[in-house]
């Protein structure tokens, strides 16, 4: 396969990858580009192969209409994720009344339902039919997708858009991006929150980097440089760019280690999911990465270029 990035042909393996969280059965083999370092999925799964996989995703995502936690708050919210270093939309992206935004890949669409009562004239585009219908019969402007790389607005459309841990899921994430520019306004704004494959987690965790690798659901692993890369040959600059390791995330991973027999730790109860334990991981966590520079999570802005 060539390399969707640099289009360079040398590849070479890094390893196999079982799916640990959802209970798929199968092995999936991972490659890197020995020009650029983007890690990829090999073969690329074909469509019918996703719907398969895809089949039992999210059913367990279930929609609540009511504002969600941390809506009435922001000040408090933020601070939490401060500690917690989870990566909320609402905490970095400004956007304001009447402005036009997209949520791609809404999923329990709380982040979406909360700049809706907040006046911000915002859409969202998810694969899942059932929660497309929840969210359409509360009056929210959502599509439906069939084929995640295409983006079903008109040109020129939105001031903003994001995508929350969705962009490593795409088959083309090249053409995805330039269907972005496509839809959005001159100088409009791309935010993109994705697992990053210099993170020093990784190293650590080994195959049990399960935030990351997520076999067969994450096609692609980027990190700064790569993620960079696709943006530039599509028409935008990257503008900010930083990583945090989401509490969140650290805990399933360290889940992957405790119980190496367990694949589906996605609904697997532990000890360390007690408040004090996760309390503890957090603060070791924020001390320990005022070290480090590559965290789990790459979160990077992106603006269009006028041409
Ligand atoms: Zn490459």
């Amino acid at each position: 396969m060539t390399c969707p990035v640099c289009n360079d042909s040398a590849e070479i393996f890094d390893s196999m990858q079982t799916d640990r969280r959802r209970g798929l059965q199968g092995k999936w083999k991972y490659n890197t580009c020995k020009n650029c370092g983007l890690i990829f999925i090999s073969p690329l799964p074909c469509l019918d192969d996703l719907g398969g996989y895809y089949s039992n995703y999210s059913k367990s995502s279930i929609i609540n209409f009511s504002l969600g936690r941390g809506a009435r708050f922001p000040i408090l919210r933020k601070a939490f994720h401060f500690i917690s270093g989870d990566v909320d939309p609402r905490d970095f992206i400004g956007a304001t009344k009447g402005m036009r935004v997209l949520d791609y890949g809404f999923g329990g669409a709380g982040y979406l339902c909360d700049f809706h009562a907040r006046g911000v004239r915002i859409s969202g585009a998810e694969i899942a039919g059932y929660l497309v219908d929840a969210c359409n019969s509360s009056g929210l402007d959502v599509h439906r997708v069939d084929d995640l790389d295409r983006i079903p607005f008109e040109d020129s459309e939105f001031d903003i858009v994001y995508l929350m841990q969705v962009f490593e899921h795409l088959r083309d994430p090249i053409g995805f991006m330039r269907e972005l520019n496509r839809i959005l306004k001159p100088a409009g704004k791309v935010y993109i929150a994705l697992p990053n494959n210099k993170s020093v987690w990784r190293k650590v965790f080994g195959k049990n980097w399960v935030s990351g690798w997520f076999a067969p659901f994450h096609l692609y692993q980027f990190d700064r440089e790569t993620l960079a890369r696709v943006a530039r040959q599509q028409g935008f600059e990257p503008t900010s760019c930083w990583t945090r390791t989401p509490e969140s995330w650290f805990r399933l991973n360290l889940k992957a280690f405790i119980y190496p027999e367990e694949n589906r730790l996605d609904w697997r109860p532990s000890w360390i999911d007690m408040r004090l334990v996760r309390f503890m991981i957090m603060l070791t966590l924020r001390i320990f990465e005022l070290l480090v520079r590559e965290r789990d999570c790459l979160v990077m802005k992106l603006e269009k270029k006028r041409r």
